[in-house]
């Protein structure tokens, strides 16, 4: 089989799908590689590295000419679609719950969309292909370093001739994925670390990487479905705000990263709390989209400096801001569900099997993942081979999760 590998052009997006590292096994299964001339250069992978590695360098029209497969990170442009055919198959973030039109589009041009934020990330055997989990550790750890960055002081305790410097005192709102990267990160610089959420559960998770958990005098329990957080009741968000405005009041960075699947972002920093805290304090919304974010006064893609010094950072596609170890685990993610989805060097797609089932949006003109079909008021997998109720239902997508790891998923867990 061809597999395609073309320039992202989505502006600022430095990842790539496949690394030259990862070619190997795909060819070891009878997969030839096309590259499109300088696809790796934003994550530092050249064209000669590919080569190198047993790919067929060329330009882009030659490549989707040429492909079977296109694989690509992030969804593709309106010029992109135009260039795929019927037949060919279109694997990537392709976000499928925030842009069912977009599917749709695919379907009538007869591509087999395949989505890799579709994964069921609750069955082991997808670990590996898990690549909502691999892009948000990659998230939470680029989220302290920007706040050490921004912050006026050191992270770490210093006793020098000159004086003393305290370490700085670190909040982090969600323990989920980023989030544990985020606490282990802040650790690591030096700085005290506070974290909290509302799945029980996370406590012991981050005491054992060297946090304090937060526990609020009013004990919640959220636990939603597949290990997601559940929507908190308005009295349970009210008691929560009073609370966690005092905490992160007397912290100097704040780290969110609280999602739940399907919903807006809750609110956990507030105006209010902003305005009791320090001047050069540090506030990370990771959460941050059109939508909202966990901080009632950032700014999608922006960073901005409260009247009280606070300053608040909502930055967009952190993966694509560390594109080469982004790319490494995007790649080792594509390359595991794309040997998953083969059998004698052909695309195999079972949709039996349950991870295949979840990942495969459209083919054969249809959609035919039942979530999608009936956002889009389609018999739902009314497409031949398709199972319908088999995907899994799992969180559905939040620009902000999107944008953490310029992804987002059908399913989860
Ligand atoms: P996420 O991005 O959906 O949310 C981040 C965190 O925000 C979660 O821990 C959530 O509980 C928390 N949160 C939501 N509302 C909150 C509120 N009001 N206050 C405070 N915190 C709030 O989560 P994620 O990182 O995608 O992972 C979610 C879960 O999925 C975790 O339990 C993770 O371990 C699990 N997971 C499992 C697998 C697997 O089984 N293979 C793989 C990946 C993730």
């Amino acid at each position: 089989m061809k597999v395609g590998v073309p320039r992202e052009i989505t502006p600022g997006e430095r990842r790539v799908a496949l690394v030259p590292d990862a070619l190997g096994r795909l060819q070891k299964a009878g997969h030839e590689i096309l590259v499109e001339t300088g696809a790796g250069l934003g994550s530092c992978h050249h064209d000669a590295a590919y080569e190198r590695a047993g790919a067929t360098v060329l330009p882009v029209d030659a490549l989707y000419a040429g492909a079977e497969v296109v694989v690509k990170v992030d969804r593709p442009a309106p010029a992109e679609i135009d260039r795929l055919r019927p037949g060919q198959a279109l694997v990537g973030l392709l976000q499928p719950l925030l842009d069912p039109g977009l599917m749709e589009r695919l379907a009538a041009r007869g591509v087999t969309a395949i989505s890799l934020d579709a994964i069921p990330r609750t069955l082991s055997r997808a670990q590996s292909m898990d690549v909502l989990s691999s892009q948000a550790n990659i998230a939470g750890y680029k989220a302290v370093i920007l706040a050490a960055e921004a912050f006026g002081r050191f992270f770490p305790l210093l006793t020098t001739a000159a004086g003393t410097a305290r370490p700085a005192s670190c909040l982090v709102l969600g323990i989920g994925v980023a989030g544990l990267q985020a606490i282990g990160t802040a650790r690591r610089l030096g700085a005290v670390v506070k974290a909290y959420d509302v799945r029980p559960e996370t406590k012991e998770q981050a005491q054992s990487i060297g946090a304090q958990f937060v526990t609020l005098r009013t004990a919640i329990d959220a636990t939603g479905a597949g290990g997601y957080a559940r929507e908190l009741t308005p009295e349970e968000r009210a008691a929560q705000q009073a609370e966690l405005n005092e905490v992160v009041a007397s912290v100097d960075v704040v780290i969110a990263t609280a999602q739940v699947p399907g919903r807006r972002p809750p609110v956990l920093v507030t105006a209010e709390a902003v305005r009791a805290m320090k001047p050069g304090s540090v506030v990370v919304d990771m959460a941050a989209s059109a939508l909202g974010g966990n901080c009632e006064v950032s700014q999608a893609g922006q960073t901005l400096v409260t009247d009280n010094g606070v300053t608040i950072l909502a930055p967009d596609n952190l993966p694509a801001t560390l594109p080469i170890s982004a790319s490494q685990f995007y790649a080792r993610n594509m390359a595991e569900l794309l040997l998953h989805l083969t059998r004698d060097g052909a695309l195999h797609l079972d949709m039996d099997e349950e991870i295949t089932a979840a990942v495969v949006i459209t083919r054969d003109g249809r959609v035919v993942q039942p979530a999608i079909a009936a956002l889009l008021g389609a018999a739902p997998g009314a497409g031949p081979g398709s199972q319908p109720g088999a995907a899994p239902s799992g969180p559905a997508p939040t620009a902000a999760r999107a944008r953490r790891g310029r992804s987002h998923g059908v399913a989860g867990g």
